[in-house]
């Protein structure tokens, strides 16, 4: 019915369709005109056109003729020869009307769905022309260096005959290179290179290290696979830690001595109860219990105790009596007779008062050296000395460096700590060749190879399992492909499959979708699934299918989720003869030249889903005979967009082809979102164990099935994309400020911006809006004022009533301005402009990075706040804007006392950056097929499941320890950042 009514009215993209044919008529007649012109007059066009467009007219009015002149260059092409990437290619195409549609949408900022084999790459051109003719350059995004290389020197032939220069960017590739191919009119590279330039460019400390010129228009092929399965994770550059300072060699033998006391203590607590607990009295079985509640605050992981806590009555008994202490606040009697306690739920771990003095023992040290001082106190107590201020300024580095030093190794026993009694060898993480530390995702049971625990944890657990200790990095920039791509003025993208997540590029990109309608009718037969209880009816159905198909010589493509059924399945024909190949998406170059092959009669490829993406399969001599490319998927993919894509690899341009997807109930998808749905129908159908199904209802289910995993996945990128949304607004205004320093000709006021921002910051600091006088801390006001931009305040004691908070702040402005009138004529005039951005830039980076880290740790650190049944996304925002704020305050106020206190004004370099050698440029790729959300990073998950974690499952983020009191705001965090604690953990 439906269908019957959108075929009559025509869907929302077929109207679009037949809207734009009558451009393409346009385009027509004008190639038919241009048959008449030389190629040196064609070529003509293109400075025609541009000098047009200089005159007002715009791409829109110039497209018909613009979009003829390629097609026409095309014509003229046909047959020439040349090498694109390694391959002999002979031109032999000219844009069909479909293409030129195609293009259309693309000029216009949308997505082309166009199917597998259309000559999309062909497309692209005429948009790439057109909108190259404005002279801010047009950008390809492809999914991979192989494709970049490829359809740069493959189309860069037709730009170039009319007269446009074409330029490529590959990874590895130098800084001039890269400058060079961003000038070309047309430039093709990955979304990763493109990316990374970005992030690269706003790290540069010299105007001419910038290599990007702006971000005026992109297209992305494969645009469902950048902007949906890529985007999740963000692009990062990392470096070292710049304060690396753990103790973790120095201090292992000592708390692996520790631990072995506390297990001791734990098995001796646990023999006790269990003594206690067969003696059967009401009394004798609440000591049992307090020793169980001991036991378990001492190890919670103890095998002799969780297998007491198994025993009917013992987790019963043990939770009464921790409600019992909880309530009377008596939990610190229990932590005292352990040497540490630990809050599984909560993953802390509080060193107690005898560990303290057992490990002063085996350190040979005073046990103080564990107890941090009370800063608060220390303080004033030193302002309060009669002594000299100098004298003061060293007695107050004196204790800020005990106390930095304590927190640091208290810091780090917990988190040796931790390794040893929360995390477990070969279920939390393995060990590799005795040498690595690889996490192991605790849903799927993958090894994480290249993540670790943030921290310093990471590092604890190699110090546990004695292996070499790696340096902790951090991130130094960082964006999501999300957010690069929003960078540009216009966007556009092309894909066999949009259409399923309409709604997302829309939500996300405001991109819509148009469906082009492709060249010749497909006539590919898209057959129902068949489904068999287990996975080894499976296989043993898809073999068989292989084979027949071996033997008729009918090629095959079987698709994957992941390199394990491929692996799996290539073994099974290895172990039946038939020769094949396999494809991980690890070598795109040779895979691509294996999948052009995979149409050839005889041939069997097995591929996940990106494998071999972007290239072309040509049927082979007879394979029309024999039906076309026969595609089996082995699984359904979560994305009903992953399943068509397979499905796409046959049946282009207009040939025959089969395709057919292999089910069995216990395939990840059906366990977790629709076995009993369909195991239901299953029943209803009356199918017997052992039995084969193929239905269409039951393919329609798992049609509805994935329709629910895509929302719930779409809704977890949503959210993530939240979260980075704050990040991205604070990155565009600090690489603003960035780009100005850099370039800067107005330098001089941005200083005084930053100084009128600063001393507003400083005012609500010292006289908050709306009180009294009295109560302003004019004493700070005019120290800072003095200290940091050399403004001595002179404030009258009989005006002080009268005085006015608006007016005075206007005072100290002009004051401010005048003293830096002075400031500038103490230094030379040529030497100033170079200083000020060294200055600042240099600043700039340090707490930019320093932001981007803590970032970091408020983003684990809200998830555990759903606790508190507030939203972790409201207060991210919420502290992210003030942590972001305060890092504005302290660039403006560091740069200023650096501008106005320096006393010795030389040329100064730029800080040194990181060397190149030390940063690396990371992007998780989205594992292909594989299930997205089984995969989610724990901390993602997280986030998306908050309320999850309510109902009791323990988040294993660490948490710092606070001992004793909260230090003040102005102390420095006793986690050992560094850093003051309101801008650490005390926030
Ligand atoms: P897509 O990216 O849409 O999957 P490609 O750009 O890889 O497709 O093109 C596939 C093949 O289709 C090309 O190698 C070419 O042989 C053929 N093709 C595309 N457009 C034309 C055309 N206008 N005329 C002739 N062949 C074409
Ligand atoms: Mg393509």
């Amino acid at each position: 019915m439906l269908n019957a009514l959108t075929k009559f009215f025509g869907s929302k993209s077929d109207r679009e369709v037949k809207r734009l044919s009558h451009i393409v008529a346009q385009i027509n007649q004008h190639f038919e005109a241009y048959e008449s012109l030389s190629d040196a007059q064609l070529r003509a066009k293109t400075d025609e056109f541009r000098s047009r467009l200089n005159d007002g007219e715009t791409l829109d009015e110039i497209l018909p003729e613009a979009f003829a002149a390629v097609k026409s260059a095309c014509k003229r092409m046909l047959g020439d020869t040349w090498d694109a990437a390694g391959l002999k290619v002979t031109w032999d195409m000219v844009p069909y009307d479909v293409q030129l549609i195609g293009g259309i949408v693309l000029h216009q900022g949308r997505i082309a769905e166009m199917a597998t084999g259309e000559g999309k790459t062909l497309v692209a051109t005429l948009p790439l022309y057109l909108n190259a003719l404005e002279g801010k350059g047009a950008h390809l995004i492809t999914v991979n260096d192989y494709l970049a290389r490829r359809d740069s020197q493959w189309m860069g032939k037709i730009f170039e005959f009319l007269g446009l220069s074409v330029g490529c960017i590959l990874a590895h590739m130098p800084n001039d290179e890269r400058r060079e191919a961003y000038r070309a009119d047309i430039t093709y590279g990955t979304n990763n290179e493109f990316g990374f330039d970005y992030l690269r460019d706003n790290m540069a400390i010299r105007p001419e290290d910038v290599v990007q010129r702006g971000h005026h228009y992109a297209i992305v092929d494969e645009v469902d696979s950048v902007l949906i399965d890529e985007a999740r994770t963000p692009l990062i550059i990392s470096g070292p830690v710049s304060r690396s300072t753990h103790k973790f060699g120095e201090l292992k033998g000592h708390v692996d001595k520790l631990v072995k006391k506390q297990n001791e203590l734990v098995n001796h607590l646990v023999a006790e109860a269990e003594k206690l607990l067969a003696e059967e009295t009401a009394d004798s079985e609440y000591k049992a219990g307090i020793n169980i509640l001991t036991a378990y605050r001492g190890a919670p992981k103890n095998k002799r105790l969780l297998k007491l806590l198994q025993e009917p009555g013992t987790k019963r008994l043990m939770g009464r009596i921790e409600n019992d202490y909880l309530r009377d606040k008596r939990m610190p009697e229990i932590d005292e007779e352990l040497y540490f306690a630990i809050d599984e739920r909560h993953h802390t771990i509080d060193l107690m008062e005898k560990g303290r003095e057992e490990l002063a023992r085996s350190m040979r040290a005073d046990a103080e050296v564990f107890i941090l001082p009370d800063m608060a106190e220390e303080l004033s107590r030193i302002e309060g000395m009669d002594i000299s201020a100098e004298r003061k300024l060293e007695m107050r580095q004196r204790i800020e460096d005990v106390f930095l030093d304590r927190s640091e190794r208290n810091h780090n026993i917990t988190q040796l700590l931790r390794a040893h009694m929360l995390y477990e060898r070969d279920i939390e993480y393995v060990v590799e060749d005795n040498a690595r530390v690889v996490i192991v995702d605790e849903f799927t049971g993958r090894l994480q190879y290249g993540r670790r625990y943030s921290d310093g944890l990471h590092q604890a657990i190699e110090a546990k399992e004695n292996v070499q200790i790696e340096r902790e990095t951090q991130t130094i920039a960082t964006i999501t492909l999300q957010n690069y791509f929003r960078l540009y003025d216009k966007l556009a993208g092309m894909t066999g499959t949009a259409e399923t997540e309409e709604q997302e590029f829309y939500d996300i990109y405001k991109l819509d979708v148009v469906v082009i309608p492709t060249h010749k009718p497909v006539i590919r037969q898209d057959h129902d699934d068949v489904i068999y209880k287990t996975k080894k009816e499976k296989y043993e159905a898809v073999l068989n299918e292989i084979e027949g198909c071996y033997h008729k010589r009918q090629p095959v493509l079987v698709g994957t989720t992941n390199v394990e059924v491929s692996e799996t399945i290539s073994r099974l024909l290895q172990r039946r003869k038939i020769p094949h190949e396999v494809l991980n998406a690890k070598h795109h170059q040779r895979e691509a030249e294996i999948v052009a092959r995979a149409g050839q009669p005889g041939s069997i490829t097995i591929a996940t889903n990106m494998a071999g993406r972007g290239t072309d399969i040509k049927l082979g001599k007879g394979v029309v005979e024999l039906g076309g490319l026969r595609i089996i998927g082995t699984e359904r993919h979560e994305a009903r967009r992953i399943d068509r894509q397979l499905r796409g690899r046959s049946g282009r341009q207009g040939d025959p082809g089969e395709s057919r997807f292999y089910l069995s109930l216990e395939d990840d998808l059906m366990r977790l979102f629709g076995s009993e749905r369909i195991a239901g129908i299953m029943d209803r159908l009356g199918v017997q164990e052992g039995e084969v199904i193929t239905h269409p209802m039951i393919t329609r289910s798992i049609g509805k099935a994935q329709k629910r995993v895509e929302a719930q996945n779409f809704a977890i990128r949503k959210h993530l994309l939240e979260y980075d949304d704050v990040m991205n607004r604070q990155r565009e205004v600090i690489y603003d400020r960035r780009r100005r320093v850099l370039f800067g000709e107005e330098i001089e006021d941005l200083v005084l911006e930053m100084m009128d921002e600063w001393i507003e910051s400083l005012f609500d600091r010292t006289t908050e809006e709306g009180t009294s006088i009295e109560s302003w801390n004019l004493e700070d006001l005019q120290r800072a004022l003095a200290s940091v931009i050399r403004v001595f305040l002179d404030l009258n004691l009989e005006e002080l009533p009268s005085l006015d908070r608006d007016e005075l702040l206007e005072k100290v402005k002009q004051m401010a301005r005048e003293s830096f009138e002075r400031r500038k004529g103490e230094v030379d005039p040529e030497l100033l402009p170079n200083f000020l951005q060294g200055t600042i830039l240099g600043y700039i980076d340090e707490e930019w990075k320093d932001h981007l880290y803590e970032m970091d740790r408020l983003k684990e650190g809200v998830g555990l706040r759903a606790y508190g049944q507030r939203d972790p996304l409201v207060e991210f925002k919420r502290e992210g804007y003030s942590l972001f704020e305060e890092m504005l305050d302290r660039i403006n106020e560091k740069s200023l006392k650096s501008i106005f206190q320096s006393r010795i004004l030389t040329l100064t370099k730029p800080k040194e950056s990181i060397p190149a050698e030390q940063m690396a440029a990371v992007h998780r790729q989205a594992a292909g097929m594989a299930y997205a959300y089984a995969q989610a990073p724990q901390q993602e998950r997280q986030e998306s499941q908050a309320p999850a974690q309510a109902q009791g499952q323990a988040p294993a983020k660490p948490q710092p320890i606070r001992k004793g009191k909260a230090p003040g705001r102005n102390d420095p965090c006793p986690c050992g950042s560094g850093k003051k604690y309101k801008y650490c953990h005390g926030r």
